[in-house]
């Protein structure tokens, strides 16, 4: 039955907060014109938001009979992204600089809770986000660890920096949940252990090993590859290029961190997974979005673009 313009428009409104497959909430920098097969578009504010002063603007999708029966909101939106690059998908978030830094503080929080710590209340110390391409992020020390019996700072901002690189290119990510043993120290451990697990299941070919040096180092970037061995010079070519088009030009191999130790997740990835594997340190002044979302955004349209070249 076809129901009149007018019923359907004011029945999609009254149900939009019970049945949300109509409606598409879209923060500012998400508001692009993207080319799909929707019939037609408006914009209205949410009223319990402007109720609350935090006016947000709501995309009200209204479709046909036949694409509200068989189109859920969260198709809509992958259908959306999917039709954007991961570049693009990252130019667009930027676009609106306070609401990227909102969504990263809101990927941050996870690890920055206790100081740090974590969640100290998840049982596993390890967490994965699985992805759709043969490529692992990892951020072992996206919370503090303990080395040796003592409290090491966390990389802050690797934990973030990885879960927008996963968003941005469906990578598999890694990472730290609450502070435990070193996961880049020790010799095995349950970090390496699902490392191990989730390389095996998606054939991973590279992983990507995320870390945060001090911003006294003289380096922007330090790439470390146990001295050439865990990644051939032309793929490092590509991170160096990579990296320098972003105007991060100070880029160090094997300088200060060469991942040569043996619990180094790097060296657990070439040694005994036998995979294409890179430690990147990346200097403190490129990972603070607070103090210069800039340098932020540069490191990670670097590793999109990374990502984007080992595919
Ligand atoms: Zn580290």
């Amino acid at each position: 039955m076809k129901l009149p313009i007018c019923l359907l428009t004011s029945f999609t409104f009254i149900s939009s907060q019970i049945i949300p497959f109509n409606e598409h909430v879209v923060s500012a920098a998400e508001q692009k014109p993207v080319a799909f097969h929707v019939a037609k578009q408006s914009y209205h504010l949410h009223k319990s938001k402007r109720k609350m002063g935090m006016w947000k603007v709501v995309r009200k999708v209204k479709l046909n009979r036949t694409d509200l029966e068989s189109t859920s909101s969260s198709n809509l939106t992958s259908e959306v992204n999917n039709s954007l690059s991961g570049e693009e998908k990252l130019s667009t978030m930027f676009e609106d600089k306070s609401n990227f830094l909102k969504k990263i503080l809101s990927y941050e929080q996870q690890f920055s809770m206790n100081s740090y710590g974590g969640d100290t209340y998840l049982t596993r110390p390890v967490e994965y986000k699985k992805g759709s391409i043969p490529i692992l992020i990892s951020a072992p020390h996206a919370t503090e660890h303990i080395r040796d019996g003592k409290v090491k700072s966390a990389d802050i901002y690797t934990g973030s920096l990885a879960l927008l690189l996963g968003e941005l290119t469906n990578t598999h990510v890694v990472y730290s949940s609450r502070i435990a043993d070193d996961p880049n120290y020790i010799k095995g451990g349950i970090y390496k252990d699902t490392l191990n697990k989730i390389v095996s299941e998606n054939n991973i070919q590279y992983i990507i090993d995320l870390h945060g040096a001090a911003s006294e180092r003289t380096f922007d970037i330090d790439l470390g590859t146990i001295n050439g061995k865990s990644m051939d010079s032309e793929t490092v070519d590509k991170f160096t290029a990579a990296f320098k088009a972003n105007n991060i030009t100070d880029i160090t191999v094997n300088g200060t961190f060469a991942a040569e130790t043996e619990g180094t997740i790097t060296n657990y990835s070439y040694n005994v997974l036998h995979k294409n594997s890179v430690q990147i340190e990346i200097n403190k002044e490129y990972r603070n979005p607070r103090n210069d979302i800039d340098s932020y955004y540069s490191v990670l349209n670097s590793l999109v673009n990374i990502v984007n070249e080992l595919q």
